[in-house]
């Protein structure tokens, strides 16, 4: 083990390198005509997908805008030194935030009528934000649905007329755009409640611009996330299958050994029925990091570099792996939990049951993060 992970029995590492580099294939593949071309707001919501804001600002330097969930994400940003645009997703809780708005370069995404409510009554209080009015789309949560979205539009244009606002864009968020049918006709609808009313328009996520870039290349603004960290939301495609490079890995080692006889049980209440006989490692690292106590058996992990699988039984602080068969493994061996291009965190998370943004936002506070790339992290806006 190299000297920066001495005494640590987890850690993950961030790439911030990678990052920067996803945005530029994001970028590429949307690219159209250069006038044509999307922009693209970086979506950092969850702590930059679990990677830290502050960690990997440098990385998205060649961003347009980054993309939150909230106002307080928003001044975080800012204080984190980024003075570009800044869109939210939950644009306003309550009518106080409307009162104090006082952010340049704020974009804000309203879904319901009480958000318009909250800007006519305030009071101008900083430069004023532009609004994105977000359509229910087929993903049906939030957003104004077919009845109320001209009507939001009107009332909108009125707080631009007033000055109030800077303008209004469209944003429509997929609910299956990773499939090959999974966009016609959310788009069509959209297409036709939007017809006719002014503003920029912005609908693809990850897997709609990696499934549909030509849908995203007729847009104006790109909101990726996922993708920025190299993890693919395609069913069929990993990150680096399409020119993403991962961004977090997760790593620990091996604190135990045991050759367990077949009938045995180990694990809480047996959690583990050992039918032939096993050669099990332990891996320092369980729940309590973040690993999924559900992760089932086969779940794959690589020990010192060769492929092996979790033995289910996951606690806080451990999860058992099979070595039976593999070269002989020592106490200390290293152990790739997700992340790396052998090992991709979506792979992992499939085997799970569950999607690589679950994973990588999911890692607790005890798990030290091991940045690379200090000839980028030197270059901080
Ligand atoms: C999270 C989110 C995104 C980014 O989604 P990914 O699938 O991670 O690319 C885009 N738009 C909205 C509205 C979101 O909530």
């Amino acid at each position: 083990m190299d000297t920066e992970t001495t005494g640590l029995r987890v850690h993950a590492r961030i790439d911030i390198a990678a990052i920067a580099h996803n945005l530029a294939r994001i970028r590429a593949l949307v690219a159209g005509p250069p006038a044509d071309a999307p922009r693209i707001w970086a979506t950092v919501k969850a702590d930059a997908y679990g990677h830290g804001i502050r960690r990997i600002l440098p990385a998205l330097a060649a961003a347009d805008g980054l993309a939150v969930t909230q106002l307080a994400d928003a001044r975080d940003c800012r204080e984190a030194g980024w003075n570009a645009p800044i869109l939210v997703y939950g644009g306003l809780l309550e009518a106080d935030e409307a009162r104090r708005l006082d952010m340049p370069d704020l974009h804000l995404v309203l879904s319901h009528a009480a958000q318009i409510d909250w800007l006519e009554a305030a009071e101008p209080s900083g430069p004023p934000p532009w609004i994105w009015l977000r359509y229910t789309g087929d993903i049906g949560y939030v957003g104004f649905d077919d009845a109320g979205y001209a009507a939001a539009y009107a009332r909108c244009a009125v707080l631009a007329a007033r000055g109030r606002i800077a303008g209004i864009g469209h944003l429509n968020h997929y609910g299956s755009a990773e499939h090959a049918d999974g966009l016609a006709r959310a788009d069509a609808r959209f297409r036709a409640l939007a017809r006719g009313l002014p503003g920029p328009r912005s609908c693809s996520n990850s897997a709609a611009l990696l499934r549909h870039p030509d849908a995203a290349r007729g847009t104006d603004w790109v909101r990726p996330g996922l993708a920025l960290y190299g993890a693919s939301p395609l069913p069929a495609m990993d990150g680096p299958a399409l020119g993403l490079r991962p961004s977090m890995s997760l790593h620990s080692r091996i604190v135990g050994l045991r050759d367990v006889a077949a009938g045995e049980h180990i694990g809480y209440n047996g959690a583990v029925r050992v039918s032939v006989p096993l050669r099990v490692g332990l891996v320092a690292c369980g729940y309590g990091d973040g690993y999924p106590r559900h992760a089932p058996p086969g779940t794959p992990v690589r020990v010192d570099g060769h492929a092996a699988a979790i033995l289910g039984g996951v606690t806080m602080d451990l999860l058992p792996v099979d070595l039976t068969g593999l070269p002989p493994i020592a106490i200390g061996a290293p152990v790739v939990l997700w992340g790396t291009p052998e090992l991709p965190v979506e792979a992992v998370a499939r085997h799970m049951g569950t999607i690589a943004a679950e994973l990588l936002t999911s890692l607790t506070r005890r798990v030290p993060v091991i940045p690379f790339a200090p000839a980028l992290l030197a270059r901080t806006p």
